[in-house]
Order: C-alpha cells, then structure tokens, then sequence
C-alpha cells in the first residue's frame, strides 16, 4: 500500500500538533464529538426527506470506548460517514477550516498562530494527533458498499484501504501516546476523565454521547462488601446552554461557550441571555465581543445571527435578526415558532421572523442604554469598538433609524476629558448657547490646533470633535438634538460676535473692498471670497466653506470610489483684522501682495489638513522673503 504525504499546509499544523506544547490538549475530544455531531446532524436532515434512513432521531447517538490494555479510545458515531474520497479529502488537508482562515488574516501575530489556532479553536480532527501516535478512521458513507479505512501515524503521512463495516457512520481510534516526565497522556483512558471532558465542553450536544461506567455498589448478597457494575451511561445533558435556566449557567460557560462557537479566543465583552414570550416565543443568546471579528471590515463577512427551532439549527447566518448597524453582534436565536423546514426565501417574509427581530433590535439597544447609564467605562470601551457602526446606522437608509440610536452616540470634546453624548453636551451648553458646535478633523489633537476653535472656546462654548469620516453626514442626518442645531465652527456663516463687533468687521470689509477684491484676483478660482474677521483669536488665517458642503464633507465625498464626482467646498480665505498681517495687506504693492496672499492661502490649507496646490512655489516665496 503506497503511502501518501499530507498536503505542505496540513502538514505544517500537524508538526505544531504533535511537538505542541500546549497544556491543554484535552481539547481533542472536544472537536471530535463535534465532528460526529456534525456528521449525525446531516444523516438526521436527510432522514427527515429520505426513507432510506432506517435510523429514527432516537438511534442516533455517539459511543466512547475506552481500551486500558491497549491504550486506545474509541469515538463511534451513527452519522453521515466518509467515502474512500471524502476521507482522502477532509483529513488530508485543512485547508477549509476556519482555524486556518483566521491564522492568514493573523500571518504577523505570532501569538494567534500557535496558541489561539490550537487552544481555543482546536484544529477539529488534527488535534488528535496531540494525544495519539497513530490515528485510525474507519468509515463508511451513507449509501455506499464499501468501507474504508484511513491510518496515519502523523507526519509521515497516510493510508487509505478497503476495509469491513456494516452501517454508515465513522469510528476513530486514537492509540494513545506513552507517558513523560511532563504528561500524563494516560489521564485520557480514565473513564471519569472523558466523563468530566464531555461536561466541560459538549454538554449541549444535542445526540447522546454514551460510555460504559463502572461504579462500586454494595453486594446484596454479602453485607459490607461492594461490587462492580457497570452500566452504560449517557454523560452529556443533551441541553443546549440558552436552554438552560439562567441561574443554572456559571459566566465561564457562556463564555467557553462563545469563544468554542463563534471561533474568538477572547471572552466577550458583553453576554445577552434572553427569553421572551409573547407575540413571538424565542431564547435568544447574544455577544458583543471584545474585538472586531478577524474578517469584520472585510467583503466576506456576514452578518446574522444563528436560527433555531426547537433546538435544531436551521440557519447559520440569518442577517435579518440584525440591522446593519448591530453586524458586530454573536449569537442565537431558538424559537418554536419557525418550522424546521422552512426556506430562506419563506424566511424573508415570515411574519413571525420579523416580530423576533425588531424584538432582538430592542433589546440591544436596551442593553446598550443599561451599559451606558451604569457602566461608562465599559460603554466607553464599547463605543472605541464598535461606536463607528452606529453612526453609520444614524447615517443609513435616509436616517430612517436615527431617532433610535442617537442616544448611543458619544464624541470627544473641547473640554479634553473623555466622550460626551449629545444629551450630556445640551445639558451643559452654556445659556447664550443656541447651537451644538462642531469642528472636524484628523484627530482630537489636531482640531485643538484649529485657529476657529478659539473664539468659540472664549465664548465658553464647548465643542464636538469629529475624527469619523461619517461623524458630519450622520449629524447632517440628525439635523437637529433637543431643538438644538448643529453648527460646524469652520463655516463660513458661524458667527458668534456682538453686533457692535458685527458692525465693525463689516465695515471694515467693506473700506477694504478694493484690497479684498485684488487678493481674491491673485487666488483666482481657488477661493470665492478672501474677507477679514474677528473670529481667529491670534491667529492670522484660516479657511473656511460657505454653503452646504464642508471642507471635511468635500475631503469624504472626493474620496469614495466615484462618489464625490469633484464635489466642491466653496472656500473663504478669512484673514484676522486684528493682527498685524492685515497691517502688512493693506501696505503691500501689488506684487508683493499676490506673494503675501499665495502663503496666507498655502498656510490656510495646511492648518485645515490639505494638500497643497504648488508646494515649491510655496517654499520659493517663504525663502524669498526670509
Ligand atoms: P472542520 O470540522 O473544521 O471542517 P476537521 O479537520 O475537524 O475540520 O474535519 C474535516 C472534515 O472531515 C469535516 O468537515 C467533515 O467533513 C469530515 N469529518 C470529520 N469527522 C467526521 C465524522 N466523524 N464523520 C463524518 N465526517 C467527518
């Protein structure tokens, strides 16, 4: 019989199984009896269509056999099984398993390539070879004659041969590896080891994974003396974890149970455990977690959560138990009301799907307001995750949800110490206050640097900071909070001053109309107008937009991917009548003045973060004045 060689990828993940020191390698039952659940699962759906399954839903059952003697562990199952192909196929090679998606999108964490991969996923059916020299399969596919073996004694490769074996289904056995100085591998052919294994960690699995136990009774025909029985025992629960009565389940098993689930090797930052009844019945089981999803911002990923009747899972994805902006959400829902057969088109319209998600919606977000309201910090945390998807959803289909997430909102402020919501703002705007100030830009950092900010700030009003691309569209979405309005503090329009202070920038504008004209000449079409004002503090100029679309807004909408289409700000030059440049303006001959007017311009666009028009020109001037 030739020997095979395991493809370049698989067999890497094999070396790092056998040589792993990771210490907890019994996770490779674990992955096993899922594999056979999964394999039961699918003979049990056919069975539903298909009479040739002789086997009812009660025959179905994963068997563990434990062999001292020969230091072998045995995991039967009843299900699907593998063809001489599928075995060739599925154990050859890894390269559709989730475990190895996740280390690609993770190539340059050392970390999640060796402890996450192995510890917290498992690797499914490689995590074996942890515990075992030598690895035997053999299986038999539903609807087939033959039989096949499968043997491997890890890097070496693999066999595959005919073999005997009566029904469908899939047996494993594993020949266990001799003890070391640092490893008790025979802790693995205890029988009250595997029993605590299966409790840990397959509880919920929904067929019975049965052993033979022997226990000590006492003898009824001798008094004081004890004898062995031995009983077959089914040691798994077979109840699924949300099924379970909230006070029955401990935090870590929500979150093994997470972390096992939906691939994370980090507990979740929030669990939800819902039951409801009423115009919908449903469990629902949902977590927010600590990061990102490894695929989150990429094409590929799927939002949804997984659908259940009556604890079979009938859908893995269903993006219509979650808006968009809650994509980021883990989870589950079990209803009794969603028939097992129904299909995804059916699904999409069902009535009752619909109640159970504005259901799931409500309950997010009041989760979210309790978070909000009793544990800022960890809201805080919350929102630096995950804040970005809901002002996308304030922004989203029209700002058809805004009025509903609003509230969720948070920004960093003028006052530096940490995020405000809107309604924390309104309720400490000043008295004289009629708008919600804002200011855009790179980061908190550099709006603190805005020559605009300062009179504003003098004032005694506080201001937004918007760092997120989307954070002016979802406030133009919003349009108004509690009556207020929102007024982005490098419009042109803003305008904070006295009316005697009003009166004398106009009149000053006005004297200098010939002057101002001649700098807007030397800019040309860069600029609409070039005007003084009183609203820079000590500095000396900036830019800022009149009409609808602001700098930021034109920066965003150039950005997109045929979006903008040279979407325009129309720019104002702004020069400080109150510092000594305007003194310098009003002196200067004309061609002095086209130079002064082209650096004041250059530096404008600089402090508002654009790119200059002609750099070299720009450092032609500077030196040549200097
Ligand atoms: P994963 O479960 O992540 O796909 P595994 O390496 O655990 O990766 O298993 C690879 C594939 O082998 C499974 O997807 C399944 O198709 C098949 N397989 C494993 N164990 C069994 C089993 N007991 N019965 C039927 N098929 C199995």
């Amino acid at each position: 019989m030739r020997k095979k060689q395991f493809k370049a990828e698989s067999k890497k993940l094999l070396d790092m199984m056998i040589n792993s020191i990771y210490t907890h390698k019994e996770i490779f039952l674990r992955e096993l009896i899922s594999n056979a659940s999964d394999a039961i699962d699918k003979l049990y759906f056919r069975s539903l269509t298909d009479d040739s399954v002789k086997l009812a839903r009660d025959d179905f059952k994963i068997t563990i056999d434990i062999d001292k003697d020969n230091r072998t562990l045995t995991l039967t199952d009843n299900g699907i099984g593998m063809t001489a192909e599928e075995l060739e196929n599925n154990l050859g090679t890894i390269a559709k398993s989730g475990s190895l998606n996740f280390k690609k999108e993770n190539a340059d964490n050392e970390n999640a390539q060796d402890i996450s991969v192995i510890g917290q996923f498992g690797v499914g059916f490689y995590s074996s070879f942890m515990v075992a020299d030598k690895v035997e399969v053999v299986s038999k596919a539903f609807g087939e004659s033959t039989a096949n073996k499968w043997t491997s004694t890890g890097a070496d490769g693999y066999t595959i041969e005919e073999c005997e074996k009566e029904d469908a289904g899939t047996v494993i056995t594993l020949y266990i590896k001799e003890d070391n100085e640092n490893e008790s591998y025979s802790d693995f052919l205890e029988q009250y080891r595997i029993d605590e294994l299966v409790k840990k960690y397959s509880d919920y699995i929904r067929y019975p994974i049965q052993m033979e136990m022997s226990h000590q009774v006492p003898d009824p025909d001798k008094e004081g003396e004890y004898i062995t029985e031995i009983a077959v025992e089914t040691l798994n629960s077979m109840v699924p974890l949300w099924r379970k009565s909230k006070s029955e389940i401990k935090p870590e098993d929500y979150n093994s149970f997470y972390k096992e689930k939906f691939m994370d090797y980090t507990d979740p930052q929030l669990v939800i455990h819902s039951k409801t009844e009423g115009q919908a019945t449903f469990d629902a089981l949902m977590f927010i977690p600590e990061n990102p999803p490894y695929d989150f911002y990429s094409k590929e990923y799927e939002k949804g959560l997984q659908l259940y009747s009556n604890g079979v899972l009938i859908m893995d994805k269903c993006s219509d138990l979650l808006p968009d902006y809650f994509s980021f959400v883990k989870g589950l829902v079990d209803s009794a009301d969603l028939s097992l057969n129904i299909s995804r088109e059916m699904l999409q319209h069902d009535h009752q799907l619909k109640i159970i998600a504005k259901a799931i919606d409500k309950k997010l977000k009041n989760e979210l307001k309790k978070m909000l309201n009793n544990d800022r910090e960890k809201y805080n945390k919350f929102f630096k995750t995950f804040g970005l998807q809901l002002k996308y959803g304030v922004y989203a289909n029209y700002g058809m949800e805004k009025d509903g997430l609003k509230d969720f909102l948070m920004f960093e402020t003028s006052n530096g110490d940490g995020y405000a919501t809107l309604k924390e703002y309104v309720g400490r705007m000043a008295e004289s206050q009629e708008s919600i100030y804002y200011a855009c830009g790179e980061s908190a950092e550099k709006i603190a640097l805005l020559p605009q900010l300062d009179a504003v700030k003098e004032k005694g009003y506080e201001v937004l900071y918007f760092t997120d691309e989307v954070d002016e569209f979802a406030i133009q979405m919003l349009m108004e909070y509690d009556g207020k309005h929102f007024a982005n503090i490098c419009k042109d329009d803003l305008d904070l001053s006295t009316d005697a202070e009003k009166e004398a920038i106009n009149k000053k504008n006005e004297d200098a109309k010939d002057l101002l004209e001649r700098m807007k000449e030397a800019l040309g079409d860069k600029v609409s107008s070039v005007k003084f004002s009183n609203k820079l503090g000590s500095h000396p100029v900036s830019l800022s937009a009149e009409g609808y679309v602001s700098l930021e807004m034109e920066k965003v909408l150039n950005q997109m991917p045929n979006g903008g289409q040279g979407v325009k700000a129309q720019l104002v030059l702004e020069i400080n009548s109150n510092h000594p440049v305007a003194e310098k303006l009003e002196k200067a001959d004309d061609e002095q003045l086209k130079k002064y007017v082209t650096l004041l311009y250059s530096s404008a666009r600089l402090i508002a973060g654009l790119d200059l028009d002609n750099p070299t020109e720009f450092s032609d001037i500077l030196a040549d004045m200097m």
